[in-house]
């Protein structure tokens, strides 16, 4: 009997912005493509595993390179987007050093024939450019016989040819993939959620957006498969199906659709989310949709500019989202509109007209703002010199300029927004001070800075780490906490780092003089000398404070009466506030809104000050 060969197929999860567990990170596409290689027999010649999501999702960069190191794969699959590419290929490049042998493939959206700079990459032997399924499948059908694939594979750039592959026709029946869910590849207990893909394909094609690039026409599941879906995810208790369509209503039977998702959850024992267009959207598909048990949907505005409309291809009809939008909001469905700042054709005062518009029809209650992202193989990033767009050169790929816009003004908009609807787009959320134990790696560094100890080993720290740091006087190690950060992101340059100051014992007197703005600034610099996806991703938005890296000062909250109020505030530009023990109420009620109660033993986070 022959050994299988091992693959692995990983999916590195959005960073956090702090410790705390990752939800969300379900790897469904290396799901699909195990269940679509076992289909083809595949699995007779490897032994294809889906990396958990909760491992994905726990390990840091090293520990997660080791980890598959470890379990002597013969090929790995990366299933790359915009948040996690840049530390997959740190990955790639660590597991090939310590597996040399092992064959790199990477697929997924960031995938694309104009990304360079990842197609490049040394680590990396196969791409998948598009539907991954066949491709993936005739890769592995292929490396059988050979090395490398002998005769060329649609939508498979082979990185020792250097040549852009020919374009990969989408699955002609969405319906011979399967669920797997179903086939037990994924278990949707485990998040209470169910993903679905009802259909691939759109019928638009914004010039912001990827997506339609890689389907020719739009692909159906049929009823019952929809069916067998729904009674599993009843079956499991899930609270949610989210629906992954790219545009719910494109759909020509749209009414009956909503229909079979209303008989699929009798009781409304799980709610549904999907994205769709406001346009066409009445009070009956309304009502059918809360029927269904819509509770939240996404609707895509972007601009009511109609320059920016015709820049972008994407036509608004304003009166009938106004209507589809406030019916849906009649029934109690929960509408989260996207308005995009940044587009080509807008300017301040466009964009401006946007947000008020939204704000005096009253749709904007759930507005989020994005910048735009000028993605790789969308028709933007192709005409981006022509049309004038300055962006980042690495994800999140935001826009820095356009002819209308300079990066002061998507600043100022994206601050004017969350003013007008007096909203926090995506608000600081408590310190974590509490670390669950798990086997395989350390969440948190003790560092007495009057009796330094070593950090926990890279290989077995977490993607979320902390770095929890105590003096008597803080100082005269600033150099040593500065070095330590250095450190830790040398070792794993993609954690989600928390630095905690905690002063041991501190004295009202001789702590300001002690730890000031200019010492946490210092080490913040030090946090900052490497930006990653989240530190660029924050770069245009208001709230300073967000990135990847984030300093909390922890000090007892009987103090806080007796601390200089300039002086907080002063830290407060620079780190968290989080305040332990209990306090008067008087003093509860006087802290600002971004501090922090925390219980001193439990770590727990009691209150947000608000
Ligand atoms: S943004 Fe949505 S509607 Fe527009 S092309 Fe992409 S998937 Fe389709």
């Amino acid at each position: 009997m022959h050994t299988l060969r091992r693959v692995l197929l990983a999916q590195l999860p959005i960073p956090p912005l702090g410790p705390g567990r990752i939800r969300g990170n379900v790897p469904l596409a290396g799901a699909y493509l195990k269940l679509f290689a076992r289909q083809r027999g595949l699995e007779n010649f490897y032994d294809i595993d889906v990396v958990p999501a909760h491992r994905a999702s726990t390990l840091g960069d090293r520990a997660l390179a080791v980890h598959l190191a470890a379990r002597r794969p013969w090929l790995v699959g990366f299933t790359c987007y915009l948040w996690n590419i840049e530390r997959t290929l740190w990955v790639a490049r660590e597991l090939k050093r310590l597996s040399p042998a092992t064959r790199i493939v990477v697929g997924g959206p960031e995938i694309t024939g104009d990304n360079a700079w990842v197609l490049d990459e040394p680590a990396i032997d196969f791409a998948v450019i598009g539907e991954g399924e066949q491709t993936f499948a005739a890769l592995l059908l292929a490396l059988l016989e050979d090395e490398t694939p002998p005769a060329p594979i649609p939508g498979l750039y082979v990185s020792t040819r250097k040549e852009l592959p020919a374009f990969r026709t989408p699955l002609p029946d969405l319906n011979m993939l399967g669920s797997p869910y179903l086939a037990g590849i994924l278990d949707a207990a485990e998040e209470q959620m169910l993903l679905l893909e009802t259909t691939r394909g759109c019928v638009f094609k914004c010039k912001f957006c990827y997506y339609p690039k890689s389907y020719d026409k739009q692909y159906y599941l049929a009823p019952e498969a929809i069916r067998a879906s729904l009674s599993h995810a009843r079956d499991k208790d899930v609270r949610e199906v989210f629906l992954l369509d790219p545009t719910l209503n494109q759909r020509k039977d749209f009414a009956e659709f909503l229909g079979l998702l209303a008989e699929g959850n009798p009781g409304q024992r799980f709610h549904y989310f999907g994205e769709l267009r406001g346009e066409g959207i009445t009070e009956k598909t309304a009502a059918l949709l809360r029927q269904a048990n819509f509770t939240e949907v996404e609707v895509g505005l972007q601009s009511i500019d109609p320059e920016a409309m015709l820049r972008m291809d994407r036509k608004n009809n304003l009166r009938a989202i106004q209507r589809g939008v406030r019916a849906m909001m009649a029934e109690g469905i929960r509408v989260r509109v996207d308005m995009i700042v940044g587009l080509p054709g807008d300017t301040v005062e466009s964009v401006r007209r946007g947000l008020h518009w939204l704000r005096d029809e009253g749709l904007g209650d759930d507005l989020q703002a994005f910048n735009l992202a000028v993605l790789p193989g969308t028709a933007f990033r192709h005409e981006a010199s022509a049309l004038g767009l300055k962006f980042q050169p690495r994800p999140p790929y935001y826009v820095l300029e356009t002819p209308n816009l300079r990066r002061e003004d998507l600043f100022a908009l994206m601050r004017e927004a969350q003013e007008l609807f007096e909203i926090e787009f995506d608000a600081q959320s408590p310190p974590v001070l509490e670390f669950a134990p798990d086997p395989d790696v350390e969440f948190v560094w003790r560092l007495d800075l009057d009796r330094p100890s070593p950090a926990p080993p890279p290989e077995r720290r977490s993607f979320a780490f902390t770095l929890w740091a105590t003096a008597d006087n803080f100082r005269p190690h600033r150099e040593t906490l500065r070095s330590g950060v250095r450190a830790l992101l040398a070792d794993n340059p993609f954690s989600t780092l928390q630095v905690i100051l905690e002063p041991r014992d501190p004295d009202p007197e001789v702590l300001p003089a002690q730890l000031d703005e200019a010492y946490l600034a210092a080490v913040l610099a030090a946090c900052q000398e490497s930006p990653s996806y989240l530190d660029r991703y924050y770069a245009l938005q208001p709230g300073g404070l967000l990135g990847a890296k984030r300093l909390v000062v922890l000090l007892p909250l009987r103090l806080r009466e007796h601390l200089p109020p300039a002086w907080l505030d002063a830290l407060a530009e620079v780190a968290t506030l989080a305040w332990s023990g209990t306090g008067t109420p008087e003093i509860e009620e006087s802290l600002a809104g971004h501090e922090f109660i925390c219980s001193r033993d439990g770590q727990r986070v009691l209150s947000p000050a608000t």
